[in-house]
């Protein structure tokens, strides 16, 4: 077997870094090819230091300067979204995995398919898939790329389907913890502060995720990543919330069967599974005790409480760039949130407002969504600004 080359955009991230302690697992033999980051250069020097790649690129002009400055890595170091989008397409990568957050791993995702060296990419960046999933999966069909999931429930799916043929598939049903406002009162919604809402209950992630997870935005767009992933309509996509995340989702065929993909939630299993597919690997990972009084529970989602789920769905059925719209509004809207300028309840109000007046583009190119994520976001900011 030949090495496989990988390059990881977001390594210092919490998907990146965690797909870096998962390569002594995989078989065969593994060269880190790039990293890199947004200004996580103490982050970047450390796993440059480690995996010794081949190069690294860094998107903000700042820290590039200061990395290059003051750092003894002796491999390439490439700057801003350029040297972003020029390392994913590597003629050298095998598999890319995808862990920038936000619309920003778009580009360099479709530049990897377009270069059309890499035979696989492990997605984590769901935002890609939400903004550009229309241009991003037929583009990497054509290229017989295969676009694997790192997203647990998604991967719970993908294992779920193995060997099954989807005709008999009723329906594929996606849990989620619920946040951590599941059982807080909606009246209270308003006084959430950012640090309520970066207390997830169950999974430790970055923080725009974790926001995402607090207002089930995350879940919404888990929807429309399944959609472009697995191809089935939205009405044979459902969401379950199912507070313990031992359950990863599960899939319904039409005799009334029903398949799951249990397991700790560990964000390592998932990433291992899509860059070693289809094997699974030899871990010593946290196992599942069953016997350990685990109660496994499963509500209905309450969409009044948590519009940002109904907005996911609504955006879906449109079609066209509705769901571009979706994902740049919620950027920013989490973005400001985070930063204290606006409510948390503020979140789906804004989206609901971007969303609704939309002249939508059918079969966009990836310019004009391009364009309408710059737009939503500048009006966005310019509204919250007066
Ligand atoms: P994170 O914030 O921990 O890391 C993000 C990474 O992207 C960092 O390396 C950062 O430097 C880089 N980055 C951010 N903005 C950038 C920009 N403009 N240009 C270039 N690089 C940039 O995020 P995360 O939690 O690792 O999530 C990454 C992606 O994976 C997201 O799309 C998220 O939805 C998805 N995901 C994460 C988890 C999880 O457990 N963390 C689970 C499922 C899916
Ligand atoms: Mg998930």
């Amino acid at each position: 077997m030949s090495a496989e080359f990988l390059t990881i955009l977001g390594s210092t991230g919490s998907i990146g870094e965690q797909t870096l302690q998962t390569l002594k697992l995989l078989p065969g033999e593994w060269c880190v090819n790039f990293l890199t980051t947004n200004s996580r250069i103490d982050i970047l020097e450390r796993q440059a230091r480690e995996f010794k790649p081949q190069g690294v690129a860094i998107a903000d002009a700042d820290a590039y300067r200061q990395f290059k400055k003051n750092t003894s890595f002796k491999g390439e170091i490439l700057c801003g979204n350029e040297g972003i989008a020029a390392v994913a397409a590597d003629s050298k990568n095998t598999i890319l995995v995808s862990a920038l957050v936000g619309f920003a791993g778009a580009m360099p995702t479709l530049a990897a398919i377009r270069a059309g060296y890499v035979r696989r990419i492990a997605l984590a960046n769901k935002e890609s898939l939400v903004s550009a999933g229309c241009i991003i999966m037929p583009e990497a069909r054509k290229k017989q790329i295969e676009i694997l999931p790192i997203d647990s429930e998604h991967s719970a799916i993908l294992q779920c389907l193995r060997g099954e043929d989807y005709e008999e598939v009723e329906k594929i049903i996606l849990t989620a913890s619920g946040g951590p406002f599941r059982e807080r009162p909606a009246e209270t919604f308003g006084a959430i502060r950012p640090e309520d809402a970066l207390r997830h209950p169950t999974w430790n992630m970055g923080a725009k995720i974790t926001i995402d997870s607090s207002t089930l935005m995350n879940k919404g767009f888990e929807v429309i990543e399944a959609f472009w992933l697995f191809d089935f309509p939205p009405e044979k996509i459902d969401v379950i919330i199912h507070p313990q995340s031992i359950v990863h989702s599960l899939v319904q065929f039409r005799d009334g069967s029903m398949k799951a993909q249990l397991g700790a939630p560990d964000m390592r299993v998932p990433i291992a599974h899509a860059l070693a597919y289809p094997s699974h690997v030899t871990s010593d990972f946290p196992r599942l005790n069953l016997l350990e009084n685990h109660e496994l529970k499963f509500y209905a989602p309450d969409y009044d409480k948590f519009p940002c789920l109904r907005h996911a769905y609504y955006c879906l059925e449109k079609g066209g760039t509705y769901s571009a719209v979706l994902n740049a509004a919620n950027e920013i809207a989490a973005q400001l949130f985070l930063e204290n300028k606006i409510r948390f309840t503020d979140i789906p109000r804004l989206i609901s407002e971007a969303v609704e007046p939309h002249n939508s583009i059918e079969n966009p190119s990836i310019e004009d969504i391009t364009e309408i994520d710059s737009a939503t976001r500048e009006i966005i900011l310019k509204t919250e600004a007066r």
